[in-house]
């Protein structure tokens, strides 16, 4: 069994678990996001997903992650002023730092363990769900280019 042979096993039985059809454009993007624990725009998983499968459009791409996103297998991140973010959905209601400078991003760990992890004032009439936080800040990187130390 080659190094790439399990990835894609893997990508495959998650698509059947989900209820989905296998078909490439889904398996490699799937593969691209479970691959990294980063928070990946669409261009760069397409580019990467793009190395297993060959040609993929971009709207091509836009539709397979909505896909992805609605079977619960990735997760998607909206943040003002940058492109959605794609990762491995965990149902682990975590949280997002994002740098305002460089935009990086990374996980906040919940601050209660579970959703929503506030009350927020509102009546009882409405069904909270989940509680999506973004920290704003500067990474480490961007902080010591700040101080210039
Ligand atoms: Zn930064
Ligand atoms: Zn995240």
């Amino acid at each position: 069994m080659t190094s790439a042979e399990e990835p894609m096993a893997v990508a495959v039985t998650r698509l059947r678990t989900a209820g989905m059809r296998v078909t490439a454009p889904r398996m490699a993007l799937l593969m691209a996001v479970s691959d990294s624990a980063e928070h990946l725009d669409a261009d760069t998983l397409r580019d990467r997903a793009q190395q297993i499968t060959g040609h993929l459009s971009l709207q091509a791409t836009y539709n397979v992650l909505r896909a992805l996103t609605d079977a619960g297998l990735v997760r998607c991140t909206q943040i003002p002023g940058h492109p959605t973010r794609y990762e491995t959905e965990r149902h682990d209601n975590h949280h997002h730092f994002v740098c305002r400078r460089c935009g990086a991003i990374c996980d906040v760990e919940c601050a209660v363990g579970a959703a929503p992890c506030m009350e927020p004032r509102l009546p009882e009439e409405y069904d909270i769900q989940e509680a999506a936080v973004t920290f704003w800040g500067f990474c480490p990187d961007c902080r010591a280019a700040a101080t210039g130390s």
